[in-house]
């Protein structure tokens, strides 16, 4: 099949209008960031910010008339919403409402940090505090799955409406374009669609927002952590020497940028036979622990290895919603009681209740 091309996705969206002026909205240079690649096509459609309902039938017609030529696959246009050059220009600075903004980082994909995240979330949630979360895993969101949420976004036209998930605000980008769709996106376009996911929601009150990160230590990540005041990060990794490495790269990239590390947790730490109960130490068990003591950063605790973990995380009910006050809930909530203690800013205001 014919490859599309640059020049006829630009000549399709000529025929796409601005409500505003009448004209093409390439001429109204709403068009940026357009990226054309293997019969994928994306690009983001920048309107003012005060006009965001308007434009979003704009934003649906772009997409379906790109859709529309041979040899597209997939068409994804995100819009976001720029302020006047005139009014003062947003700040990068906290979000409102939110009092402590903790991310989650791994040094490489695939050792369990999403799944670390949403369960963290869920624990600190049944620890009393007020939890929203964000996935900011642009290349591969999986929020929509590990909390079962579909369908888009509400939006009043300038802020997008967070999902309830088991009583966590969420939002994450597989949301907006779907957890199939091919990311062709360059820096920029990640940039743009962070920004809007951090500011541009109605978050409302939380002590704490988790930010699920992308696995490694890229730009992105090290934009975010730059732009965004973070009270710290968590660290996940396996045990073997191979991820540590990994997370020692994790370890440096907030240092760099004077972000707290709030501590390691040992996911896949162990295996504990369902049959027999046998505690097997699949990989070098207690290697993150290790290398915590030796980095001087807090341990934070360890995940075993359980099919239980990964089959509830597939259905949309994490472990620590699924199995309440179970063992596995249980290591998540220490993991969450020691990231509270390394996070000052977010103890509960007024007296401890200890109940003996
Ligand atoms: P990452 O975000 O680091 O790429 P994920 O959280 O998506 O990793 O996890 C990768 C896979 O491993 C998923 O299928 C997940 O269900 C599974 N998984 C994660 N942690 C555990 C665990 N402790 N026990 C069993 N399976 C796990």
């Amino acid at each position: 099949m014919a490859r599309v091309t640059q020049e006829a996705v630009e000549a399709a969206l000529r025929g796409v209008v601005d409500p505003g002026s009448g004209r093409p909205i390439s001429d109204e240079g709403l068009v940026s960031n357009l990226v054309v690649r293997d019969g994928n096509v994306g690009f983001v459609m920048e309107v003012p910010a005060d006009r965001g309902h308007a434009y979003e039938p704009v934003r649906k017609a772009a997409e379906d008339a790109i859709r529309a030529l041979p040899g597209v696959l997939s068409s994804s246009v995100v819009m976001t919403a720029h302020r006047d050059q005139d009014a003062p220009a947003q700040p990068a600075g906290g979000i409102d409402g939110v009092k402590a903004i903790v991310a989650v980082a791994s040094g490489k994909g695939g050792v369990g940090k999403s799944t670390t995240a949403a369960n963290l979330a869920l624990a600190l949630a049944a620890a009393g505090r007020r939890v929203v979360f964000l996935d900011a895993d642009i290349y591969g969101p999986s929020a929509p799955r590990l909390f079962g949420l579909t369908g888009k976004p509400e939006t009043d036209g300038t802020l997008l409406y967070p999902k309830l998930a088991h009583g966590i605000a969420t939002m994450s980008i597989g949301l907006l374009i779907g957890e199939d769709q091919p990311m062709v996106w360059r820096g920029p376009m990640v940039q743009s669609a962070l920004e809007q996911m951090l500011r541009q929601v109605a978050w409302g009150e939380a002590d704490i927002m988790i930010v699920d990160l992308p696995p490694g230590t890229g730009d992105i990540q090290l934009s975010l952590t730059q732009r965004t005041p973070l009270a710290g990060a968590v660290i996940v990794s396996t045990p073997q020497d191979l991820s540590l490495i990994d997370a020692r790269k994790g370890l440096n990239m907030f240092r760099k940028v004077d972000v707290p590390i709030l501590g390691i947790v040992e996911n896949m730490s162990y295996f504990a036979c369902p049959a027999c109960g046998h505690r097997t130490e699949v990989f070098a068990h207690g290697g993150a622990k290790q290398e915590a003591a030796r980095l001087g950063v807090p341990f934070l605790g360890e995940i075993p290895l359980d099919i239980r973990i990964r089959e509830t995380s597939d259905n949309g009910l994490p472990i620590v919603a699924a199995e309440p006050g179970g063992h596995l809930a249980n290591a998540y909530q220490e993991v969450a009681s020691a990231v509270l203690e390394s996070l000052p800013g977010a103890r509960p205001q007024g007296p401890r209740i200890v109940i003996e």
